[in-house]
């Protein structure tokens, strides 16, 4: 059974990558098909994000926990909004790893994006090892629950979750169908046990070796609304039969 009410999304996130020619490459891909039945978001590095046409939604892959001032580096909720973005990547695992971004970092991370006004896209997901540990279900409770410990489940409405298992990431080892829709199953059980109709309505996406071969399969799944893509984003025509594939 599919949910008609849950506009699906599908969203690039470039990482690093990308260049100038992408944007247009990209841009001329995505306009060759009739794309109104989904949302398509595309997350390039900062400096390329005044450069697309408006074809696409835009969002970024991080943004700083503060406001302003004395942060070299870094980039604040507001400049995104004034730089057209709707959406930013919160909690990625390459962000938790590398960036020492911790469950209560993320939180405070959504808190300010809200308050800009933009739409955060809040990653979660388990590592190999935690998968086989048995502690899988807890470990995503956790992650999910220190953000509604932030900013209270109300404000969930405003979110888009994405489960993205840290051992499918970049590795081309992808979750299974049932794999995918046992754990966006359980996130959407977790938030219903806090407020039912915020659960029918988030948005949760797939992350992790989506490819236009894999993708038609992933996003049949009645608890998978679309997919954040990482590596199949930079192919433009690999990236389109990604989002034809999103449920009509
Ligand atoms: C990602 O980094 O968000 C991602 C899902 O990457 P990939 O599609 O390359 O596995």
């Amino acid at each position: 059974m599919q949910n008609s009410t849950r506009k699906p999304i599908v969203a690039g996130n470039w990482k690093m990558n990308g260049n100038k020619p992408l944007i247009q490459l990209l841009e001329d891909s995505l306009a060759t098909a009739d794309l109104a039945h989904l949302e398509v978001v595309i997350c390039p590095p900062f400096p390329y994000l005044g450069m697309f046409g408006g074809l696409n939604a835009l969002g970024a892959q991080n943004m700083s926990q503060f406001d302003g001032g004395a942060h070299t580096g870094e980039i604040a909720a507001s400049m995104l909004k004034e730089c057209g973005c709707q959406y930013v990547i919160l909690g990625h695992s390459e962000r938790r790893a590398g960036h020492a971004e911790t469950n209560d970092v993320v939180a405070s991370k959504v808190k300010k994006a809200l308050e800009a006004d933009l739409t955060p896209i809040l990653c979660v997901g388990e590592t190999e090892e935690i998968r086989d540990s048995g502690n899988l279900f807890a470990f995503l409770a956790e992650q999910i629950d220190a953000v509604v410990q932030e900013i209270g489940v109300n404000e969930f409405s405003k979110l888009v979750l994405a489960y993205e298992p840290i051992w499918a990431i970049g590795t081309g080892k992808t979750a299974s169908p049932a794999q995918a829709q046992e754990v966006h199953h359980f996130l959407r059980e977790h938030l219903a046990k806090k407020n039912s109709d915020i659960a029918e309505k988030i948005r949760i996406l797939y992350g992790g070796s989506v490819k236009g071969s894999n993708a038609k399969e992933l996003f049949s799944q009645q608890d998978v609304d679309g997919g954040l893509i990482g590596g199949a984003s930079l192919d433009p025509e690999d990236f389109l039969s990604i989002c034809l594939a999103a449920k009509q």
